[in-house]
């Protein structure tokens, strides 16, 4: 039978997501302190530097999906007047928040989410997330602010990053305001330095999947990701993040894999489907294929962060990512990472509510296929709207791809 090889890192992380949570949860029951809420690759380093404690809706959103409960909670935010077809970490987190429950009751012993001091927001992913924040903005009365990103962005020049660092620069007025604190410039380039060493930790450890058979798989990065979201800028994620290294190099030294027998090695593009990690990842294991890359885990690494330089660093960071960047650019990165991972094949995820992270609408994988002579599939599905995966016809669709690998570069000695 397939199993999931636990990691032993995974206990200490499972403590880190509990202090987390209960600390936020503290600081927002204490009237001396101060709670943001941030999107996941929003300027968390400047929160932090201004003493906050900051808390993810997107996060949030994805344990609703993992827990399955989304799809009790859509139809509330739907009615409410937002669509169906939009964000549905937006609609579960909101629907949650109508009915008045969410995941961090059961895992965390919390009574609802930690009330925000402020929202602010980062446009890089999408529109959505400004929208979400604008509803509890308007629900708990406290500032929404954020940055506006250019999109679709080929090259990241001087003039995008100038704009950006203009705009953080704004922020700090109200956030100064709001947390009672003067900004540090030193306080902000330490929290930089800790945010730069767990992003390269984090990458490290994803880049051991490039070695062959890959030590973990693309479902268990999905887990072990937690503290690189939220937890990034704390001296926590970096101990984390070197645990998780030190683990992951001895499971290569001794070649251990994390799906025995692997015989192909394919790249997933697009969201996870949260409600169904798990089982995709039992039958990945039963096809003996290790999804080895990401662009999603991957969004969480970002090389441009210099305390040196923290404002520009930091804007250019935030343009670089895979979801901000023009087809052109995507088909680079996506071409670099096929062979650093020597994938025989890519699954793309074409998430129906998420079309920012959907790279399957204008020809990419098409023209990623001729470029690369690597074959592709689509999947259509949903992050954490379950009504929009035919779980059958995936599993289906994805046998009959893997079949057609033959051999793949293992056999080929590639
Ligand atoms: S990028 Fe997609 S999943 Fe993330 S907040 Fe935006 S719409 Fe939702």
């Amino acid at each position: 039978m397939p199993e999931i090889k636990p990691f032993r890192a995974q206990k200490r992380m499972k403590e880190l997501m509990a202090g987390h949570f209960r600390g936020v949860d503290a600081a927002a029951k204490d009237p001396d302190r101060k709670v943001a809420w941030c999107t996941s690759v929003g300027p968390a380093e400047l929160l932090h530097s201004f003493g906050f404690e900051v808390y993810y809706p997107e996060n949030h959103g994805a344990m609703l999906g993992a827990t399955r409960s989304a799809e009790k909670y859509i139809p509330l935010a739907n009615a409410l007047g937002y669509s169906p077809d939009i964000c549905s970490y937006l609609t579960s987190d909101i629907g949650a928040f109508l009915a008045g429950e969410t995941p961090l009751q059961r895992a965390y012993g919390l009574e609802g989410v930690p009330r925000p001091d402020v929202l602010v927001y980062n446009t890089n992913q999408c529109r959505d997330v400004k929208d979400w924040f604008s509803f509890y903005g308007r629900r708990f009365g406290v500032p929404v602010i954020g940055v506006n990103s250019p999109t679709g962005i080929s090259e990241v020049t001087q003039a995008h990053v100038d704009a950006m660092v203009a705009q953080f620069k704004a922020l700090i007025p109200t956030l100064e305001e709001v947390s009672g604190r003067r900004f540090d410039p030193d306080r902000f380039r330490e929290v930089m330095r800790l945010s730069a060493e767990t992003s390269d930790l984090w990458k490290e450890c994803l880049w051991q999947a490039s070695h062959r058979p890959a030590p973990l798989t693309f479902f268990d990065a999905c887990i072990l990701m937690g503290p690189a979201v939220v937890l990034r800028g704390t001296p926590e994620a970096v101990a984390f993040y070197k645990e998780l290294l030190a683990e992951l190099k001895e499971r290569v030294d001794g070649g251990v894999a994390a799906v025995e027998g692997e015989r192909h090695r394919v790249y997933w593009e697009g969201m996870p489907v949260w409600g169904k990690l798990r089982d995709l990842a039992l039958f990945f294991q039963e096809l003996r294929t290790a999804v080895v890359v990401s662009t999603y885990c991957n969004s969480w690494v970002f090389d441009a962060f210099d305390p040196a330089e923290p404002f520009e660093s930091m804007a250019r960071a935030y343009l670089e990512l895979f979801i901000v960047r023009s087809d052109d650019a995507k088909e680079r990165i996506m071409a670099r990472l096929i062979e650093e991972f020597q994938v025989d094949g890519v699954v793309y995820h074409d998430a129906k509510t998420c079309p920012h992270n959907s790279n399957t609408r204008y020809g990419l994988p098409q023209r990623l296929k001729e470029r690369t002579g690597v074959p592709f599939i689509v999947i259509y599905g949903d992050l954490n709207d379950l009504r929009c995966f035919s779980e059958e016809q995936a599993k289906t669709n994805i046998e009959a791809f893997v079949e057609q690998l033959g051999p793949g570069r293992a056999a080929a000695g590639g």
